[in-house]
């Protein structure tokens, strides 16, 4: 038997209940925020002890409250406070109060972007923040976009455009109708050896394989060596491989370091390649009047990821692929007669769905919509300010400090560095950065992060959130610290 009140509907009742959920949901949420820590530090046996009797579906339903009851004492306790200023390991941002709100709307209002008729004023409120960020971010007038999931799925779409043009403008091929040419396994991408994986797994899903990718080495500061490259692409020209597509990257998942976009498109110009930009984590910089300008070669790419669910501080999933020439969208639409009829292009019916990947999309341009106008510039500038001075000031501190080392200066606000000391060996200072991080999050409840630089541990953080202060980087410095000399 159905209970009654399922959905939010003009019903006094379902009204009720709707207002009565969401209160009692939003105090056990607010009620879980106890202290300061980043994490319980419950270990992985720890946790699946604690679900171990919940038996996902059983015979009858032991109702919502009790389900609450449960997110109350399992869940909401062991998540990672992603608001707390001591996480800083990842590019996962802290969602601003009011994005919360956007998402309560988009969930309940269930609108689904890929047509018009599912998602009318969805529809052109994407379409409008799509034309305002292409403003924004200086595109030419024939340029144009689409929400995604995020970074990954943007550079999955940068790379397949930059395939297709390839094929159809140098080979006279079409990918769409007749798979891959002949030469496929000639075909070159060129990254940094510090770009996202998420290139490589693209390579392998467009059917060209991890080989296509060539990783070029970067300088001291962790961008691309544009000198290299060049010697790469004129060799491989030499040699018969088709150079398709370079990916710059702005802002290193790890060192936040930005490829030098002018000399990449003045490469791509002589050689007719493609150029995508991969600026899941630096698109944010286009906020801060101050640091706007590290970008500003964004516009000559002819592709561009980027994604609010990092420095824009909006909650997962949030992100966007912009072209330079939107004609290029072609490669990605296909008409399907239940769906996005050419005839409602022609009478004004936007659907969307003809420069998605996805089918069914979540209305993430809601978020973006109330954002930009709740803080409005100012603020929003100040907010990515402060995280990049951050990231400054750590850098500034553990370089001075002979118990540290750290690979470069931060270009946003990512800073990778490691406790380090000459009366050990390097595989004995590996270790203990490793049990440094293992013993901030279970005991301090502080998470940062980890990664490889020059094949040795290196501890890394990304500083995110503008909440963060210096005492609390001084903290952080103490504790590692100390945690390096007990054993
Ligand atoms: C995070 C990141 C990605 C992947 O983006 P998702 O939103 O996690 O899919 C791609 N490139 C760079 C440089 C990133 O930092």
């Amino acid at each position: 038997m159905l209970q009654n009140n399922l959905f939010l509907t003009s019903n006094v009742d379902d009204k009720n209940k709707f207002i009565d959920y969401v209160n009692r949901a939003a105090n056990t949420i607010a009620d879980s925020y106890t202290d300061s820590r980043a994490y319980s530090g419950l270990t992985p046996q720890e946790l699946k002890e604690l679900i171990k009797e919940t038996p996902l579906l059983p015979e009858s339903g032991i109702g919502f409250d009790s389900v609450l009851e449960k997110v109350k004492r399992i869940v909401l306790p062991n998540l990672l406070k992603v608001s707390s200023t001591d996480y800083m390991a990842h590019l996962h941002s802290p969602p601003l109060m009011e994005s919360l709100i956007s998402e309560l709307i988009l969930a309940t209002g269930n609108q689904s972007m890929d047509s018009w008729d599912q998602a009318p004023i969805a529809t052109e409120i994407e379409v409008d923040v799509i034309n305002q960020l292409c403003e924004i971010y200086n595109l030419p007038k024939d340029s144009d976009g689409i929400f995604t999931s995020g970074g990954t799925q943007s550079n999955l779409m940068g790379i397949t455009m930059a395939r297709d043009w390839f094929c159809n403008t140098k080979l006279d091929h079409d990918v769409k109708l007749l798979g891959l040419p002949q030469e496929y396994n000639k075909f070159r991408l060129y990254t940094s050896e510090v770009s996202h994986f998420s290139v490589e797994k693209s390579a392998h899903l467009l059917g060209l394989g991890y080989n296509s990718v060539i990783k070029v080495p970067v300088t001291n500061d962790q961008k691309m060596n544009t000198e290299i490259l060049r010697d790469l692409i004129i060799k491989d020209l030499e040699s018969g491989f088709l150079p398709v597509a370079i990916i710059g990257t702005v802002g290193t998942t790890d060192y936040g370091s930005i490829d030098d976009l002018e000399t990449l498109s003045e490469i791509c110009q002589e050689f007719g390649i493609w150029l995508h930009a991969d600026a899941a984590y630096g698109s944010g910089l286009i906020l801060s009047q101050t640091y706007k300008e590290k970008i500003s070669h964004i516009s000559k790419c002819d592709s561009i990821t980027v994604d609010f669910h990092k420095m824009f501080l909006l909650p997962i999933s949030c992100g966007a692929f912009f072209l330079k020439d939107k004609t290029n969208f072609s490669h990605l639409t296909l008409h399907a007669d239940y769906l996005n009829r050419e005839e409602d292009e022609e009478e004004g019916y936007t659907n969307l769905v003809g420069k998605s990947m996805q089918t069914t999309r979540r209305f993430d341009a809601l978020k973006v919509w109330m954002l930009f106008q709740s803080l409005g510039k100012k603020s929003l500038s100040d907010t990515i300010d402060k995280t990049l001075n951050n990231a400054n000031y750590f850098y500034k501190m553990v370089d001075s400090n002979p118990n540290f080392q750290v690979v470069t200066k931060p270009e946003i606000s990512s800073v990778v560095f490691r406790y380090s000391t000459n009366k050990l060996s390097d595989d004995q200072v590996d270790t203990i950065n490793k049990r440094i991080r293992r013993e901030l999050i279970h005991r301090d409840g502080i998470v940062i992060g980890q990664t490889i630089f020059d094949g040795r541990v290196f501890l890394k953080l990304t500083l995110l959130n503008p909440l963060v202060e210096h005492k609390h980087l001084d903290n952080l410095i103490n504790v590692i610290l100390e945690k390096s000399n007990y054993n």
